[in-house]
């Protein structure tokens, strides 16, 4: 196997001195097919990784055509300096390289190569004497179907690659895609969104969350539900991914703010604070901060209200989430970061980010019981924001062994199946009166 610097079907661009040599998709296929005889007879499988260089265009309209040139090349000197040497990158474009893995054993391998290539690539790059970070986006497929050939895998990591940035994902593999997205025909599905939401139909779930210390309800979590009269349940990734899509993401989440205000005056003494959950286009958007900054008409306490933001979407554009996040902030309005651990944060924005909260993700929460591992994860995260001066929530606790666990990592507030599923409002109410978790 060769390396992109020693390989035979590479072609120069016009690309002016910085020596960087795209290949043509083509000869990437040429490549698979090789790869895929080789591994004919045997159980081993190809993976193809397309990475893309997220927000490209911007980074060559803000520093130019040169610089993004270089930091292009760079990005695959360095991948072809730290990834095996039986593993080839070849850059597609200035803004797109293909990854080929030629013989993997079990799936992991390539989830655990398309992490180490995002680690590897998120290290600061030195261009043209100014440090640069990179983020990108990853679409994977893999040979587990020994009669896919060449262009079909290569077809998967790029319709893959697609699905990651429709779902705002940071990676996605292609047999992580759900059939459902052949049952609900996007267009359709997105009418009928629309529909429900100008008729009012988004309805919102209340999961609480249980301070361990005190045993207390200190919140619960807003989730959004929608059961359409045409596809029946959909499942909430799938309706915020639909709203995203299509620009209806915006009024779906003042629908939900609006249902949690409503609910939390509707509890009257019963109220609990409510967090709601904002996608990365509401922050972007100029009428969130307009919405509540109407906090007088809302008859809810601004300090009863949180909202959650997940890291992933936070590091999309992290100067200006910094930015809103200040301006919410300063309304007396608590934020917490969702999903944490899944994305890249960096220590310097966790330093000086204004947040209160940190919900560490279920994935490694729930895997404290079968991993050391991430029982360190768990612990270290509640460590460091402690020391940051952050409540630690764990997220997706679904036995009591797992409760202890997150107890025993410092862990201050949970959440999960363990104390309660989201519930409908009224049932929430009778829950907290009918159980031990609520003690006001
Ligand atoms: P999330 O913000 O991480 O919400 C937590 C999800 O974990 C919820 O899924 C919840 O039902 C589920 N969960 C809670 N406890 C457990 C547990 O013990 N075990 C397991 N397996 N799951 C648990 P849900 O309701 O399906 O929501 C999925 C995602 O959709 C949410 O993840 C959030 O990212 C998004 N979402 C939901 N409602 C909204 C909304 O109103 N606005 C936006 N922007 N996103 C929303
Ligand atoms: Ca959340
Ligand atoms: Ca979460």
């Amino acid at each position: 196997m060769t390396s992109t610097s020693e390989s035979r079907a590479v072609s120069p661009c016009d690309c002016g001195d910085t020596g960087f040599r795209t290949v043509p998709r083509d000869d990437a296929i040429c490549r698979i097919e090789a790869l895929l005889k080789a591994n004919r007879d045997t159980t081993l499988m190809v993976g193809v990784v397309l990475v893309e260089i997220n927000q490209y265009q911007r980074i060559r309209a803000s520093y130019g055509y040169r610089f993004a040139a270089t930091l292009s090349k760079l990005v695959v000197e360095r991948l072809n300096k730290e990834l095996p040497a039986k593993v080839t990158v070849l850059p597609l474009g200035l803004s797109e390289f293909v990854v080929l893995l030629p013989d993997l054993k079990i799936r992991q391998q390539l989830g655990l190569a398309i992490n180490k290539i995002q680690r590897i690539v998120f290290e600061l790059f030195s261009v043209m004497d100014s440090s640069f970070r990179v983020n990108v986006t990853i679409g994977a497929s893999y040979s587990v179907d020994k009669s896919v050939d060449a262009p079909e895998l290569m077809r998967l990591a790029d319709s893959s690659l697609l699905h990651a940035h429709d779902s705002r994902l940071p990676q996605c593999i292609h047999d992580e895609i759900s059939d459902e997205q052949d049952e609900f025909p996007f267009l359709e599905l997105q009418l009928d969104l629309e529909r429900a939401l100008e008729q009012n139909e988004i309805t919102s779930v209340f999961q609480p969350k249980v301070e361990m210390r005190t045993g207390r309800v200190v919140g619960v979590e807003s989730l959004v539900r929608w059961t359409s009269p045409i596809f029946g349940v959909v499942r909430p990734d799938l309706i915020i991914a639909t709203a995203e899509r299509s620009g209806l993401i915006n009024n779906l989440t003042f629908q939900t703010l609006n249902n949690a205000i409503l609910q939390y005056q509707r509890w009257g003494k019963d109220a609990v604070p409510i967090a709601v959950n904002l996608s990365t286009e509401v922050i972007n958007d100029p009428a969130l901060m307009r919405f509540i900054s109407r906090r007088n008409i809302w008859g809810m306490p601004v300090e009863a209200l949180t909202l959650e933001i997940t890291e992933t979407a936070f590091m999309e554009n992290p100067d200006k989430a910094m930015e809103v996040f200040t301006e919410i902030n300063a309304m007396g309005i608590k934020l917490s970061m969702d999903d944490f651990g899944t994305g890249y944060s960096s220590f310097e924005y966790l330093k000086n980010i204004p947040i209160q909260e940190i919900k560490i993700d279920r994935a490694f929460v729930d895997n404290m019981r079968h991993e050391r591992k991430d029982r360190l994860i768990v612990e270290t995260v509640a460590e460091l924001a402690k020391g940051f001066g952050l409540r630690v929530i764990a997220e997706g606790i679904e036995d009591v062994e797992t409760y202890h666990l997150a107890m025993d990592a410092g862990c201050d507030v949970v959440q999960g199946y363990f104390i309660s599923r989201p519930q409908p409002p009224d049932e929430l109410v009778e829950w907290l009166h009918r159980n031990e978790w609520y003690r006001p």
